[in-house]
């Protein structure tokens, strides 16, 4: 992500998180998948290359013997904090609610750029009512056993 991240700044980039859920509350990432040699790219945004996404998450789902599946998607705000602009948490929620998802509770992870690279992650809650709320999700690297 972060080799990614300085090679398109100054426009954004991104891509989607592979992984599975190990229990109720722990995801574990595996995969990292970038924007796809098609992909577009400018500042305040970039349109990846979705044929590229859809069959390396294929590839990946068959295998693992179908355990890896799609978890979120991350993307960079180069010059600007790691925090989720009103689109992001739109994103979040609407991917939430998309059956075809199949991602009740996603993650959206974000690398800003202050004076150097921050990662932060995000994820939904219910909230009030059929509401989801945006919040941070904790990430944790693996430790050694
Ligand atoms: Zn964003």
């Amino acid at each position: 992500m972060h080799e990614q991240a300085e090679e398109h700044k100054p426009d954004e980039t991104g891509g989607l998180l592979l992984g599975y859920w190990a229990n109720d509350t722990e995801a574990v990432l595996t995969e990292v998948i970038g924007p796809g040699p098609d992909a577009r790219h400018w500042p305040t945004g970039f349109a990846p290359d979705a044929a590229y996404q859809e069959a390396r998450l294929a590839d990946e789902y068959e295998r693992s013997g179908r355990r890896i599946e799609y978890l979120g998607d991350w993307h960079t705000h180069p010059g600007a904090a790691a925090v989720p602009s009103r689109n992001d948490k739109g994103t979040l929620r609407r991917i939430a609610r998309d059956p075809e998802a199949r991602c009740a509770r996603p993650f959206m992870l974000i690398m800003g750029e202050r004076e150097r690279w921050q990662l932060t992650a995000w994820t939904v809650k219910p909230h009030w009512r059929w509401r989801l709320a945006v919040g941070p999700a904790r990430l944790r690297a693996f430790e050694p056993v």
